[in-house]
C-alpha cells in the first residue's frame, strides 16, 4: 500500500478555509498525480448536504484550474458528504461506517488523514471520539492535520497538548502553519547553507535582520476571534517565529525531520525576554488603526463585534533578540499589521557594511507580492566619478524556473500524505512560542493601554516603529512606517 492511497475526512467541509484554499489544494495534487486513484475525500459539517451538493461546492471551488472537464468528473466522484456534529458520538458510527465501505470500494487498505479546520475548542471532543469509536485504523496510518490557533497562552497550549495526545502520539499531529507550505520559505535553507552565504551568516557578517508581514485588508467579519488574538496571536506567535527559526536555525545533525524540529525549537527557545518594563517599552510598539474617513475605511473600533474601546492591537514590531553567541547582539526587527497601506511579506538581511563610507549590502527576500530573492550591492555610476548607487540582482520564481510552484495547502497537504513532519509545527515549537508570546502580555497588563499608538488605516503605520531601527542607526529596508 502505497501512502497516496488514502481517506482524507475533512471536519469543517462547508467552510471558507475548505472551499477556499483545502478543495483546490487536492484537486492540484490530483492532477500532478500524487495522490493516486485510490482515495476518497470525506467531507463533514453540521449541514445536511448529499453527496451532489457537495460535489457541486467542490466544483465551483477547483472550476478556475480545471483543465479537463473528464478529469475533473473522476475527481469529483471521489468526494462524499457526511452530515456530522463533532459533539454527537452516535455520528462518528454512521462515519465509521462510511469509511469502511470506502475503503473497499477504492481498496484503499487502511490509510486515513483527518483534517479538522474547525474552531480548536473542538479538537479534543474530536480526536477523542475518532479513537473511541473505532475510527482509526490497525493497518494503515492514522494521522491528524490541525489549523491554528493552537491554544491562546501557553497554558491553553499545554492543556490542548494534553487532550490531543490522549488518542494520538506527537509524530501524528500535523500542525499547520501555512507559511512553511510557501515556496520560498521551504526552499530558503538551500539558498542560505548551499551557497556563498553559509560563510556569513552570523553576528560577524551580519548586521540586522528585518521582518515584515503587512496587509492592507481589516479584519472582515473576524471581530470577535481578533478580539482575542490581537496581530501578536494571530501571527507573531507562529508565522513570524516560524520565519525567524527557519531564517537562523543550525544545520541539523542528519536529515531526520525530528533532528530539523529540534534545531528549529532551540532558535524559538533562544528567544530573549525583555528584562524591565523601561527594556519592554523601549523595544517594543503596538498599535491600532483608526479611521480613514477620506477613504470611507472604519477604525478597528468600528468594526463588527469589536469593543468601542478595544485596546487590541491591530500592529506589532518589535527589536528582539536571540541568547545565542552566534547571534549575539544583532537585532531582528520585526513587524506586522492589518491595513496597511499595501500587502507585502519581505525580509532583509542587512549585512556589515565594508566601511562607514560605503552602503551596506542586504538580501532581500520578497515572498509577497512577488517571489524573489535580489542581492543589493554598491556599484559605480557610469560616467566619471559619480560615485556608487545601490543596485539589486534579481532572481525571480516563475520566470526563471521552468516548473509549476506548488501552493501553500497543496505542498503541505501533499507534506502529510508523505509524512515530511518538518512542514509541520512541533509541539515544542509552538510551546516555547508562547512562552514569548505571554510574557509580552505581561508588560502590556501593566501598560493598561497607555503605550497603543493609532495610526489611519491604509498608512504605512505607526511612526513609533521607526524609532526602533533608529535607535539601532539603521532604518526599515522597506517602508518606513
Ligand atoms: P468557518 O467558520 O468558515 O467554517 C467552520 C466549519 O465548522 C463549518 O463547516 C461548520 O459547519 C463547521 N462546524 C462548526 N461547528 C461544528 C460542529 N459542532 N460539528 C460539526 N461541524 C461544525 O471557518 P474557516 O474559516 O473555514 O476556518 C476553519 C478553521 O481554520 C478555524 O480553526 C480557523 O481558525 C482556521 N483557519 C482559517 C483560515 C482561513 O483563511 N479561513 C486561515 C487559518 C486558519
Amino acid at each position: 500500500m502505497k501512502d497516496n492511497q488514502l481517506i482524507l475526512t475533512l471536519f469543517g467541509a462547508t467552510g471558507d478555509l475548505a472551499a477556499r484554499k483545502l478543495y483546490p489544494a487536492i484537486y492540484r495534487l490530483y492532477k500532478a498525480g500524487n495522490i493516486s486513484d485510490h482515495f476518497a475525500v470525506i467531507g463533514t459539517a453540521r449541514r445536511d448536504w448529499s453527496h451532489e451538493y457537495f460535489r457541486d461546492v467542490v466544483y465551483y471551488s477547483i472550476k478556475d484550474e480545471i483543465t479537463q472537464a473528464h478529469e475533473a468528473d473522476e475527481f469529483l466522484s471521489h468526494f462524499y458528504y457526511q452530515a456530522h456534529d463533532v459533539n454527537d458520538a452516535d455520528h462518528y458510527q454512521s462515519l465509521a461506517t462510511l469509511m469502511t465501505h470506502l475503503d473497499n470500494q477504492y481498496q484503499i487498505g487502511g490509510n486515513r488523514i483527518f483534517y479538522i479546520s474547525l474552531n480548536p475548542v473542538l479538537f479534543p471532543v474530536i480526536t477523542h471520539n475518532l479513537r473511541n469509536q473505532g475510527l482509526l485504523t490497525d493497518n494503515g496510518y492514522n494521522r491528524l492535520i490541525i489549523e491554528k490557533p493552537f491554544g491562546f497562552d501557553e497554558a491553553s497550549a499545554i492543556e490542548l497538548q494534553i487532550q490531543l495526545t490522549k488518542d494520538f502520539n506527537e509524530n501524528q499531529i500535523f500542525r499547520i502553519d501555512h507559511y512553511l507550505g510557501k515556496e520560498l520559505l521551504s526552499s530558503f535553507r538551500k539558498f542560505r547553507c548551499e551557497n556563498l552565504w553559509a560563510h556569513f551568516w552570523s553576528k560577524d557578517y551580519i548586521d540586522n535582520i528585518q521582518i515584515s508581514l503587512a496587509e492592507d485588508l481589516g479584519i472582515g467579519q473576524r471581530g470577535a476571534y481578533y478580539e482575542r488574538s490581537g496581530v501578536t496571536k494571530d501571527m507573531i506567535q507562529n508565522h513570524m517565529m516560524q520565519i525567524i527559526a527557519l531564517l537562523v536555525m543550525e544545520q541539523p545533525c542528519n536529515p531526520s525531520a525530528e533532528a530539523f524540529r529540534q534545531e528549529k525549537i532551540d532558535m524559538i527557545k533562544s528567544l530573549k525576554k525583555y528584562q524591565t518594563l523601561d527594556e519592554f517599552k523601549k523595544h517594543v510598539v503596538r498599535g491600532q488603526y483608526k479611521a480613514n474617513r477620506a477613504k470611507s475605511i472604519p477604525g478597528y473600533r468600528g468594526e463588527d463585534a469589536v469593543d468601542p474601546e478595544s485596546l487590541t492591537e491591530t500592529f506589532f514590531a518589535a527589536h528582539i533578540e536571540l541568547d545565542l553567541p552566534q547571534w549575539e547582539g544583532v537585532p531582528f526587527f520585526i513587524r506586522s499589521g492589518k491595513r496597511l497601506e499595501r500587502k507585502y511579506t519581505t525580509i532583509h538581511i542587512v549585512f556589515k557594511a565594508v566601511d562607514e563610507h560605503y552602503a551596506p549590502n542586504y538580501l532581500k527576500i520578497e515572498l509577497d507580492p512577488q517571489m524573489r530573492i535580489q542581492y543589493y550591492f554598491n556599484q559605480e555610476k557610469p560616467g566619471y566619478n559619480t560615485g556608487s548607487k545601490v543596485v539589486p540582482m534579481t532572481f525571480q520564481y516563475r520566470s526563471d524556473l521552468e516548473t509549476r510552484i506548488p501552493h501553500d495547502y497543496e505542498r503541505l497537504i501533499n507534506g502529510c500524505i508523505n509524512n515530511r513532519l518538518d512542514d509541520f509545527v512541533h509541539w515544542y515549537e509552538s510551546k516555547y512560542a508562547w512562552q514569548f508570546i505571554d510574557h509580552l502580555y505581561d508588560y502590556w497588563d501593566q501598560l493598561n493601554g497607555e503605550d497603543l499608538a493609532f495610526y489611519e488605516a491604509l498608512s504605512p503605520g505607526p511612526e513609533a516603529a521607526n524609532e526602533l531601527t533608529k535607535a539601532h542607526g539603521t532604518r526599515w529596508y522597506d517602508y518606513q512606517c
